[in-house]
């Protein structure tokens, strides 16, 4: 059966291949095996259950919370050749009674549901007549009061399941699932001796960045004004935010819109549909927009706020680059986030072991915002994936962008105000004393009196203020919360004052553009927008982004080419293929070019040697520095670069055999001391990895000094 499935994507979906998890999920299925299937948004979780659905004989149900997208989601796969209807709360009860009797002379494979139907018994009874093989549910996370979007309606599902006279198979999905949740699922679903497949989490393409920079709407004017043509959604923590942004944006003349819980539903449909149709590029929304959102094409997602869990994160910058194609995924933390999250939990209605439950979580988000380590591993730990990297090379720790700046001085007039002041002020105060402003407030504590007094009257006022709240957002400071929020110094803040620490920040991050695409796409999306219009259906229901990418990149002319893009299936060659075909030939006319048509080999090494180009330039900068007898100290300031970057270079610089012939100058990364007390605790735990080494040697020590004098070992 598995060749018809395979037979199946191809003519369909016009895919080549499974994903290797989508392999063995639909193996399981094929089997008749209840499964368990937990995959990240964008994995492809729906070909999972639809595949199995057109094989098997009878009736597949989905069971999926969202009615809003259910139209969409069957005229996407309607669109393909596949028979698939849904009833929900939207249809009238005539348009029921007729999709009903199309189940009943079996003319329907795929039917979609709202779980809340099935809590009709009057319903029930009709279905108790039908031959069900599959029930498949979707975002089955659902069912468990501890995931993140619960649904009471969600528990009569296995209800539902025990009233039917043949029990069929159980299938569910979720692309967010802790343990606990997973085994409630199990359990509240009734699942028999499932199947579990967890696939890896990973989103390859998506480049995590977390940055801590004051003025955060400067940043996403310039950061969207560069990528005007792009789809994106920005999400803020409260709706009030939300208008707030939305209004900024607008007055910058950025086209938008917008979504949250306070607008009318037809609003906020219209908004959707907006954004869905490619209408208008940016959203900006809450966390109630995008589930379900099967738009592929969304190429970034900025969280303005801090969100309140990682699975929420995580599921929210999981609708970028659903497409495959390179996506950015930018937090922009500042500390009043968390307590906007408090103060929402605090508010809430929930019970006190979940709000306890809801702190813990919240806690966990903190922690990322602060790891310096791999942001991505930090993830894939969370969700119990081991990951065998130090660092993935695409995200923001990883990555290091924009040159470290010393700001030790700067922060040490800020301190040492703070410190003089006495007692605890909010920011705008603080600013206020450093530009010695005279305003009353000031002369009655009689701060003008204060040796910091106007220490730092050359800065602008937003710039001080961006300054304190960066201080802040790397934990140099902290801030109290109160009604006032004020700003108190810390340990941290007692060393910088010292000179015992530094302060390096990245100076301005720059915006960057995120991919530029050749011309031919651009005319190959006007196309698709055309037929989208025409018909009445979002642009990415013809072809998705990736789809028209590739046919920029290997220009097919003809059918059988054309059949050989990923993505394109029998039935929209037949009903598009002409014309793209029509506008690619006559580009490849125009542009005067000899070999048209690139194999699929080819072209996937030029975009490999591309992508590996780029990553290269960074160590061979060092490695050239080595070359020249620069000791790693010096190239670290130089450079700018943290010791575990440096020490990433060094690693890519011996896996290319490059240092044979080079001594490493490794002096002021290590005493001498440091470097004989790790040599010991190798010689007894082995040297092959860092973790028991860390355990036996003294705490000052950390993982950067193991691993430079493992290095500085493996090279003499
Ligand atoms: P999920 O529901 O897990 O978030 P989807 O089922 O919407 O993900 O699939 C995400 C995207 O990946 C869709 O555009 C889908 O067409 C595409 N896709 C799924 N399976 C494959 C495959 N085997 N090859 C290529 N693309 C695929
Ligand atoms: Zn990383």
């Amino acid at each position: 059966m598995f060749n018809e499935a395979l037979e199946s994507l191809q003519k369909y979906y016009g895919y080549k291949e499974f994903r290797a998890a989508q392999k063995d999920v639909i193996q399981s299925i094929l089997d008749k095996k209840d499964t368990l299937a937990i995959m990240p948004t964008g994995g492809g979780k729906s070909i999972c259950y639809q595949i199995p659905a057109m094989l098997f004989e009878g009736l597949t149900i989905v069971i999926s919370p969202l009615i809003s997208l259910m139209k969409d989601q069957v005229d996407n796969i309607v669109d393909l050749g596949i028979n698939a209807s849904y009833i929900n709360s939207s249809l009238s009860n005539k348009e029921i009674y007729k999709i009903i009797d199309y189940l009943r002379a079996g003319n329907i494979k795929i039917l979609y549901l709202a779980p809340e139907r099935l809590e009709s018994e009057e319903f029930c009874q009709l279905m108790k007549t039908l031959d069900i093989s599959q029930i498949a549910i979707d975002e089955a996370h659902c069912v468990s009061q501890w995931g993140h979007d619960f649904r009471t309606s969600y528990r009569y599902i296995s209800k539902f399941i025990a009233f039917l006279p043949k029990r069929p198979l159980i299938t569910a999905f979720t692309a967010t699932a802790t343990e606990e949740v997973r085994e409630d699922i199990v359990r509240l679903i009734g699942l028999r001796s499932p199947q579990v497949f967890i696939s890896g989490f990973d989103r390859e393409n998506l480049k995590i960045n977390v940055l801590k920079i004051g003025d955060r709407l400067s940043y996403l004017i310039n950061y969207i004004a560069e990528n005007m043509e792009q789809s994106g959604i920005i999400y803020a923590a409260t709706r009030k935010e939300v208008d707030n942004i939305y209004e900024k944006l607008g007055a910058n003349n950025i086209s938008v819109s917008r979504y949250h819980a306070g607008l009318t539903d037809e609003e906020r449909r219209k908004n959707q549909e907006d954004f869905v149709y490619d209408r208008i590029n940016v959203m900006v929304a809450t966390n109630a927009f995008g589930m379900g959102i099967d738009k592929s094409n969304v190429r970034y997602v900025i969280h303005y706020n801090m969100p309140k869990n990682i699975e929420s994160y995580y599921q929210e910058i999981g609708r970028a680059g659903r497409d495959g194609g390179d996506s950015d995924c930018i937090m922009l933390f500042a500390p009043q986030d968390i307590m906007t999250q408090k103060y929402l939990i605090e508010v809430g209605v929930l019970a006190p072991d979940r709000k306890i439950n809801e702190y813990k979580k919240l806690q966990n988000m903190i922690d990322f915002v602060h790891h310096n380590g791999c942001l991505r591993k930090f993830i894939l730990n969370y969700f119990g994936e081991q990951v065998d990297y130090e660092g993935c090379g695409n995200c923001s720790s990883c990555l290091s962008e924009g040159d470290l700046v010393d700001k030790t001085l700067d922060a040490q007039k800020v301190l040492s105000c703070i410190y003089r002041m006495k007692r605890d002020f909010g920011v705008n105060t603080i600013v206020d004393v450093l530009r010695g402003s005279s305003q009353k407030k000031i002369l009655q504590y009689r701060f003008n009196e204060l040796s910091t007094y106007g220490i730092m009257k050359d800065y602008s006022k937003e710039y001080l203020s961006n300054f304190i709240n960066t201080l802040i957002s790397h934990g140099y400071i902290n801030l109290k919360e109160g009604e006032y929020p004020t700003v108190v110094l810390n340990t941290m803040s007692m060393k910088i004052l010292k000179s015992e620490e530094r302060v390096m920040f990245k100076e301005a991050v720059k915006v960057k553009k995120i991919s530029s695409d050749n011309g031919l796409f651009e005319m190959l999306r006007i196309l698709r927008k055309e037929i989208a219009s025409t018909e009445g259906v979002p642009p990415y229901f013809i072809f998705g982004d990736a789809v028209l990418r590739e046919m920029s990149i290997r220009l097919p002319v003809n059918e059988t080419q054309m059949m050989d893009i990923s993505g394109v299936g029998q039935k929209k060659l037949e009903k598009y293929g002409e014309k793209f075909i029509e506008i690619i030939s006559q580009y490849v006319k125009e542009q005067n070019r000899q070999v048209a048509w690139t194999s699929v080999k080819e072209e996937k090494t030029a975009i490999d040697t591309k992508k590996q180009d780029e990553k290269l330039k960074s160590h061979m900068i060092t490695f050239n520095m080595l070359k020249q007898n620069k000791a790693l100290k010096d190239i670290m300031k130089e450079r700018q670069l943290t010791i575990s970057t440096l020490i990433g270079h060094i690693e890519r610089c011996i896996n290319e055999d490059l240092l044979t012939e080079i001594n490493i100058d490794f002096s002021g990364l290590f005493t001498e001391e440091e470097e004989q007390e790790v040599l010991h605790a190798g010689e007894k735990v082995g040297f092959t990895r860092l973790t028991p080494i860390k355990k036996v040697v003294s705490d000052s020590i950390n993982y950067e000094v193991i691993k430079a004098v493992l290095i500085k070992k493996i090279l003499n």
